[in-house]
């Protein structure tokens, strides 16, 4: 039984619900772009593991316009460094439109890299001339697809005839000092990367590699680094829909960025690449279907971010009573999901209350098995928490074992955990419904050891 059709007929019921919605004009900013089919309507959405959901005209192309800036944005941060980035272009929101001839006052430099002046100049921080920057863009965005891309020559070139305003932006940038480049050329080179052709499959696949942390989610292929996305995620955030950001962001949920050709993008952190596409833009400059098929399906799939669940969820602690093969008590607490910040402060709690329990028991009787078999990931705050409570119980107790089969713990010095012995052995682990525990627990204990 094939269950795709269960989630692609949510998403074609989701565009059904906006499909006669005819609202909006198609951009009058670029001549060229007066010309396309204003019918076309698409929705994308691809998993961080690669599986794809396309309905509608998914496979019809158009030019990326200013998606490209997120993906710019990460391409100048990846080759030069955030700092060097920060020192050219701010991270605030201008709450302007696009185009807009504006820098923040305070520092002269452009508000952020979303709308043009802020776009340009990261344009232009990409290393190389005009012609190795957009090679270098290409090719990013190229792996990023998944797919060859190329550029439309007839959109580019109205939309070089017609410059003026991007122009005056570049003057001002250089002016200010913020770029160093002639602007004509950058110019030039920003507008082909607005160039490149793009569909809503494409989109979503580049936009599920920055929900991926940067990893492509098909090819494995680590593409941006887990810093550059998160910095590239937070400036979507608060800035991809230039001055309807916080409206975008209260009723939507989804770090996203729009572009004039109709296309809107968004990446879910650790969940989803999911783009629109419908030509129409309303007074704002985005795609006016494209914002309320995101709505509905943010709604209907709940994905705003901020519904997320508490990571807490992420994180099942068992905690038992055992004894090993000579019948002597151990307390066991095993550890399934995922440890950060939240769940180890559980964890501590739960260690805290068994350790209590210790006290009613001879020294000597009293000991524990943290048992990480199960735990998927650790954090380094995890980490550095949970050592400590095992070294101080360690200290009251007759034996701590932490069962570490994955080395999840392998970053801390061995001293962190004081007395408590760490055992990788996977053949030990206890089984997940044993509750007594028996040999397995026996056979943690490292050879030669005397009780
Ligand atoms: N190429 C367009 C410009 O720079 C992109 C604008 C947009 O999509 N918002 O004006």
């Amino acid at each position: 039984v094939s269950l795709k059709p269960i989630v692609q007929g949510m998403l074609e019921h989701v565009m059904e619900r906006s499909d006669n919605n005819d609202d909006g004009a198609l951009s009058d900013a670029i001549p060229a772009l007066q010309e396309v089919d204003p019918r076309p309507f698409a929705l994308a959405v691809t998993t961080i593991d690669g599986e794809q959901y396309c309905a509608g005209d998914s496979d019809v192309s158009f030019t990326i316009q200013s998606i490209s800036k997120p993906f710019v944005y990460a391409l100048a941060l990846e080759s030069i460094g955030s700092a060097e980035v920060l020192n050219h272009v701010d991270v605030e929101p201008s709450g302007d439109a696009f185009s807009e001839l504006s820098l923040m006052p305070e520092t002269g430099r452009p508000f952020n890299p979303m709308i043009n002046a802020g776009a340009i100049a990261a344009h232009a921080l990409v290393p190389g001339d005009t012609e190795e920057r957009v090679d270098h863009i290409l090719d990013l965005f190229s792996r990023l697809a998944g797919r060859r891309l190329t550029m439309n020559s007839q959109i580019y070139r109205s939309e070089r005839e017609h410059a003026d305003r991007n122009l005056g932006i570049a003057h001002m940038l250089r002016a200010r000092g913020v770029i160093e480049s002639d602007p004509e050329s950058v110019v030039d080179g920003y507008i082909q990367q607005c160039s490149i052709e793009v569909t809503a499959r494409d989109l979503s696949m580049m936009s599920a590699t920055l929900a991926n942390g940067g990893l492509h989610p098909v090819s494995g292929e680590r593409i941006l680094s887990p810093a550059v996305v998160r910095q590239t995620m937070s400036v979507m955030l608060s800035c991809g829909m230039y001055d309807i950001a916080g409206d975008w962001i209260t009723r939507i949920g989804v770090p996203a960025k729009s572009g004039i050709s109709g296309g809107v993008t968004g990446a879910l952190p650790g969940q989803l690449g999911i783009t629109a596409f419908s030509p129409r833009l309303g007074p704002n400059g985005s795609s006016v279907r494209g914002f309320r098929v995101f709505y509905e399906l943010s709604q209907e799939l709940s994905l705003h971010l901020l519904d997320a669940a508490p990571a807490t969820d992420d994180i099942v602690i068992h905690s038992r009573e055992g004894q090993d093969a000579n019948g002597k008590p151990w307390r066991v607490l095993q550890v399934l999901g995922a440890i950060t910040f939240p769940g180890a402060e559980r964890i501590l709690r739960e260690l805290s209350d068994l350790s209590d329990e210790f006290t009613e028991l001879s020294p000597e009787n009293a000991r524990l098995v943290v048992d990480l078999s199960s735990t998927l990931r650790i954090n380094p705050i995890g980490r550095q928490l949970l050592a400590e409570a095992v070294r101080r119980i360690a200290e009251q107790a007759s034996r701590v074992i932490i069962l570490d089969p994955a080395g999840l713990l392998d970053r801390l010095d061995k001293a962190a955990f004081g007395r408590a012995e760490l055992h990788r052995r996977r053949d030990t682990v206890p089984k997940h419904k044993a509750v007594t525990v028996h040999e397995p627990t026996l056979e943690l204990r490292p050879e030669g050891h005397e009780e």
